[in-house]
């Protein structure tokens, strides 16, 4: 069986991806290779969110075939399912499969055991997500000339509804290797204007409830005490199921039926916090206090021409209602700016809604035109340097209110999960550990601990970014004490 690589790109659903597609490999007695230039195969698991996104995901691929021309390049994700014909362009690219296609690479990785390899190295595997049967065999296709669905075909067709919801827990990567993230939901049923992911992903889709218990089951019992649960869109979660479900219920049942210390949710949009998920997360300790909820702007011009479904005091209600209940949560928001036709005003409007509110961080995106959107059809273009001076400045109040926020931790006893040392947190202090809060502060503890250990911390300071704690009390599950040695994840 051939070996392979998966060089992952973009946000955790898509990384949840190539975790599953890692595993469906491995199951086949695939063997992952240690780097890209030991692989007979590498899969390119792209994002195409904006075309920053886009410009790495090509980079990577030149780079990839310079290195080694007689590696066999399998581009994916979603920038595969946009622009096949673009990256099928490249050199190296032997297939390009699309996220509606993505659960049946290990198939044509099977097919290049038995199949002559020479001389398809630059045959393209089309946009596999027009067919209507997925399961004719792949090298039908061999040579096929590249047909790139239009984008509104995607949305009305059917091209995901026989998609398989592949999902393996992402145990690596940035933060992860003690916090693994779980995608329970894919897809996307609304329309913003600027937005690529309906395009790429296609309408909502969920893990059923069952299968989310067996997987947390699965983790608890290797160790991990937290874990991240993702989505696309987390709120719909379990609308498309037959029995329908509900988020707020699948968050009940994993606490009643799993063991998991610590559940953290990725994102949720603002109109799915509900008093009854707020009162949810306020009566337990093992649902992490953290909200993430995409704002976008806080101009309400803008929010319409974004085709996003509240206006700015729906939001500020909705952190009203959190602060009211938990005051001490994390409060995280994603903020594009240089929409088209965003003014001054509509700017300095933002900065001060944001300015008012209780944020804890922001994430800052500079608005990317998306081929195939509304938004990418509008004139009212904002000059990029205008973009940048905002992002600037946005950027500014995000930290002013992070420091506020860490600085408002200090002699407060917080609950953190240790990391590992090359996780996340500056490892420059020696005799220190890095860990996270509940409420998603970032904290060396003074000691050295194991990774994976739940600790009860007494913040005494801070750095430039992050929180300094003394360990006050250790409340992992295997005793009560200080105890350095922390149980291993098995
Ligand atoms: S809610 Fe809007 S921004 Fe989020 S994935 Fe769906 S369409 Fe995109």
């Amino acid at each position: 069986m051939p070996t392979f690589f998966i060089e992952q790109f973009g946000c955790r659903a898509t990384q949840a991806d190539g975790a599953a597609l890692e595993r469906q490999l491995l199951d086949r007695g695939c063997t992952c290779a240690a780097t890209p230039a030991a692989a007979d195969i590498v899969v390119v698991n792209t994002c195409t969110v904006t075309a920053s996104a886009d410009a790495q995901a090509r980079n990577a691929i030149r780079k990839l075939h310079a290195a080694n021309p007689a590696i066999r390049v399998i581009v994916t994700g979603c920038y595969a399912q946009r622009a096949p014909e673009e990256l099928a362009a490249l050199p190296g690219v032997s297939w390009v499969v699309g996220n509606s296609h993505k659960p049946q690479i290990p198939q044509l990785i099977d097919s290049l055991s038995a199949a002559a390899p020479a001389d398809s190295a630059n045959d393209f595997f089309p946009a596999v997500a027009l067919l209507p049967d997925s399961t004719v065999p792949f090298h039908s296709f061999v040579g096929a000339q590249p047909i790139a669905p239009p984008l509104g075909n995607i949305l009305t067709g059917s091209i995901f509804d026989r998609t398989e919801f592949l999902s393996a827990p992402v145990l690596g990567g940035e933060g992860n290797h003690t916090r693994p993230t779980l995608k329970i939901q894919d897809g996307c049923d609304s329309r913003c204007s600027y937005c690529v992911i309906p395009f790429v992903r296609g309408k909502s889709r969920s893990l059923p409830p069952g299968e989310v218990i067996r997987e947390i089951q699965r983790l608890t019992e290797s160790g991990y005490r937290e874990i991240v649960l993702s989505g696309i869109n987390l709120g719909t979660y379990g609308r498309d199921l037959s029995p329908r479900a509900e988020f707020d219920d699948l968050l009940r049942r994993i606490l009643d039926e799993t063991a998991v210390e610590r559940l953290r949710i990725s994102s949720i949009e603002p109109l799915d916090v509900t008093q009854d998920l707020v009162d949810l997360f306020a009566g337990t300790d093992r649902i992490a206090q953290h909200f993430h909820m995409p704002l976008q702007s806080a101009s309400d011009r803008i929010l319409a021409a974004m085709h996003r479904w509240y206006r700015a005091e729906h939001y500020a209600r909705r952190v009203e209602l959190i602060q009211e209940r938990l005051p001490h949560a994390a409060i995280g928001a994603d903020v594009i700016t240089g929409f088209p036709g965003e003014t001054e005003d509509d700017h300095a409007t933002t900065l001060a809604f944001i300015e008012r509110l209780p944020f804890t961080y922001l994430h800052v995106f500079s608005f990317s035109k998306r081929p195939g959107t509304k938004a990418a059809s509008l004139s009212n273009e904002v000059p990029g340097t205008v973009i940048k001076r905002r992002a600037r400045e946005l950027r500014a109040l995000g930290e002013s209110k992070s420091a506020a926020f860490r600085h408002s931790q200090i002699g407060r006893t917080l609950r953190v999960l240790t990391l590992c040392a090359n996780d996340s947190v500056d490892s420059s202090r020696e005799n220190t550990t890095p860990a996270l809060s509940t409420n998603y502060l970032k904290v060396r503890v003074n000691g050295s601990f194991s990774a994976n250990r739940t600790l009860n911390v007494l913040i005494s300071g801070e750095t430039v970014t992050t929180l300094v704690g003394e360990p006050i009390l250790s409340c992992s599950a295997s005793g009560v004490g200080l105890d350095p040695v922390g149980a291993s994840l098995r």
